[in-house]
């Protein structure tokens, strides 16, 4: 047996088991893998962060760095294709969140404060990494 923890279009997560992996695919294609809390059979394995654990410093820094590039990279790639709104940020994105506005990728400024209020509230934030050409300011 082995246990997937899934999640649905809903974004509801759970933990089901499965005789194999091939058991899962092929029950979850047939629609036969509901979801626990709505019943939505549009399931995926859940997306783990990923973590490290090792006892070794100098491979953990190796591994952090590594980390932190793709995070670079990936956060100059979105920030290159979202509309920069600034210190506006928490007031924009519950607009787009409640519809007022058209809907759009933004990117801005925001307090812990804002990014757990706007969590609280359903809206999703994915903080960037640092911009290393705007340290110092
Ligand atoms: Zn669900």
């Amino acid at each position: 047996m082995i246990k997937f923890t899934l999640a649905c279009d809903e974004g509801h997560e759970f933990e089901a088991w499965f005789s194999s992996s091939d058991a899962y695919d092929e029950q979850r294609t047939e629609g036969l893998v509901a979801c626990a809390a709505c019943g939505s059979v549009a399931v995926d394995k859940a997306l783990m962060t990923p973590m490290i654990a090792s006892p070794d410093r100098a491979r953990q820094e190796v591994a952090r760095e590594a980390i932190m590039q793709s995070w670079r990279e990936w956060s100059k790639k979105v920030a290159s294709q979202a509309e920069h709104v600034g210190p506006q940020f928490a007031e924009e994105a519950r607009k787009i969140h409640y519809g007022e506005v058209e809907e759009r990728a933004i990117v801005g400024e925001a307090s812990f404060g804002d990014m757990r209020e706007l969590g609280e509230e359903g809206i999703c934030v994915i903080p960037l990494a640092p911009d290393p050409s705007k340290t110092g300011h």
